[in-house]
């Protein structure tokens, strides 16, 4: 085994369901284990909805939350975030997951939601430093627990940034974002482009 891909397990570490262990490795089945999946999602890619997939088989409940970041150079707007991200949901039909935005720290937030998860997704060595750092952080500062999902091949080279320089240049963006979320971004480049 390669020391990326080894760096990989030591960090995730995790690849039984969360819905019938405890931490301790003794049965649970009776707790409802309920995660949110933090991120900036402008727009939402294929990447975060394997995550959501893979995620949904492992909680009883999944809150993708939307950051209203008043940092992050955004295109569209928390509310158009979490429509298009609701209009993925339902077309897909997935129960126990649910969309909505957050103001203000992840780990307040997860508090108020009474979350006992924050999932988050890698896809690359480079992730690996960031999101340990952030996740060690938020177990410090508020005690919760972080689960990585490392995303499938295909979508290892796939980010949002990525997707809006295509999408500004007219690239066919067809196969690394859902097809709605396609609609709605050649829409917002086309407005953008006049
Ligand atoms: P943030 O600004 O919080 O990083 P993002 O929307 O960029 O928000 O990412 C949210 C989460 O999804 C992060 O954990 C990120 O590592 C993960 N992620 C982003 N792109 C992918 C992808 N292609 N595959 C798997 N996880 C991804």
């Amino acid at each position: 085994m390669s020391i990326y891909h080894l760096s990989f397990r030591v960090c995730i570490g995790l690849e039984m369901s969360l819905k019938s262990l405890e931490p301790n490795g003794v049965a649970m089945s009776d707790k409802h284990v309920r995660a949110i999946f933090p991120g900036s999602f402008d727009p939402l890619t294929n990447g975060h909805l394997d995550v959501i997939e893979r995620g949904m088989k492992l909680f009883d409940e999944l809150i993708v939350a939307v950051g209203r970041s008043p940092i992050k150079n955004q295109l569209f707007t928390p509310e158009e975030r979490v429509a298009m991200i609701s209009e993925l949901l339902e077309q897909k039909n997935m129960p126990g997951v649910s969309v909505e935005s957050f103001d203000g720290l992840t780990v307040e937030y997860a508090a108020r939601k009474k979350a006992d998860v924050i999932l988050r997704g890698l896809r690359s060595l480079t992730d690996v430093q960031y999101e340990c750092q952030l996740a060690m952080t938020n177990r410090a500062v508020a005690g919760i627990e972080t689960v990585f999902i490392m995303t499938s091949e295909q979508y290892g080279f796939t980010s949002s940034t990525l997707i809006r320089e295509v999408a500004s240049l007219g690239g066919d963006l067809s196969n690394l974002i859902p097809r709605n979320i396609f609609e709605h971004l050649k829409r917002k480049s086309e407005s953008l482009r006049g």
